[in-house]
């Protein structure tokens, strides 16, 4: 139960992140780490496939010091359902904290 919920969180960080910068697993899971989550490369890269396949990140491989790395941008769908969540989140935070 915790896990689905941190992980939906974790996918909120990924398209705000993804639509600030290209961003990339490792970045993201120390990122994600200063937020208290801890994600393996097993929950990550797959999460990452997924919102690639669900049309909201754009992959694209690019060399860094000889090392083949996957960046994650957001796409106009990924903007879309980012800017949704907001809606929802601040809906939430108004019931569950201000009040
Ligand atoms: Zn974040």
């Amino acid at each position: 139960m915790i896990r689905d919920l941190e992980l939906a969180f974790i996918k909120i960080h990924i398209l705000y992140h993804a639509d600030k910068e290209a961003v990339f697993g490792v970045g993201l899971m120390e990122e994600l780490a200063g937020h208290g989550y801890e994600v393996s490369p097993g929950t990550l890269y797959p999460t990452l496939s997924k919102m690639e396949a669900g049309g909201f990140l754009i992959c694209e491989t690019r060399t860094v010091a000889h090392k083949q790395r996957k960046y994650y941008r957001i796409t106009p769908e990924g903007r879309k359902l980012l800017n949704r969540m907001r809606g929802k989140i601040k809906e939430l935070y108004q019931e569950v904290i201000e009040q």
